[in-house]
């Protein structure tokens, strides 16, 4: 099984698909070490305060791991775009806004980075190009539940299926 996990920064992606790894003992895989392993900044965006990535390529790179991998968590906010019959499920965390705020800023973060953050969550655009994509969704809102908590919801909203 594939799982993806996507969502504004600072909602709470690599700690849960960290310990979802843990819990169901599959290889979690953190596509910003791919994106470093492989070369694929094509340029630094000054104004951002963020690296463009080449998002063909990582596409193609992540196919070809999850190809050789029967199960893989994946964990960044482009990995809804990886193409739906690859994934099974794309896990979708959101955040409270003034909570997310806080989490950003403790991030040191620049007041551009935040604003783009917040407006991108605001607008629920992973969301969306998620839906967009046809992938099989599981939102999980993670501003007041544990790790725990969410990973029994996850364990449920799966065996399900
Ligand atoms: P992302 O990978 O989406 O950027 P992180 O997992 O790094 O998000 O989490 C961002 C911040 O929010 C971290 O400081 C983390 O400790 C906190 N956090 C994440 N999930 C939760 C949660 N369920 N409850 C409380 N704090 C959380
Ligand atoms: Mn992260």
């Amino acid at each position: 099984m594939i799982i993806v996990f996507t969502g504004t920064p600072g909602t709470g992606k690599s700690s849960l698909a960290k310990a979802l790894a843990k819990k169901l003992k599959y290889p979690y895989l953190d596509v910003n070490k791919v994106i470093d392993k492989e070369n694929l900044i094509i340029e630094y965006d000054k104004e951002r305060d963020s690296n463009v990535v080449d998002e063909k390529k990582l596409s193609k790179v992540l196919v070809k791991l999850i190809k050789t991998n029967k199960k893989l968590i994946i964990d960044s906010h482009l990995s809804h775009f990886i193409p739906q019959k690859h994934v099974n499920y794309c896990i979708v965390t959101k955040c409270d806004l003034k909570v997310l705020k806080k989490r950003l800023e403790k991030r040191k973060y620049s007041k551009n980075k935040i604003r783009e953050n917040m407006d991108a969550e605001i607008f629920d655009i992973c969301l969306y190009e998620a839906i967009e994509a046809k992938h099989n969704i599981i939102i999980l809102d993670t501003t007041k539940k544990t790790l725990k908590n969410l990973i029994k919801t996850i364990e449920d909203a799966i065996s399900k299926n």
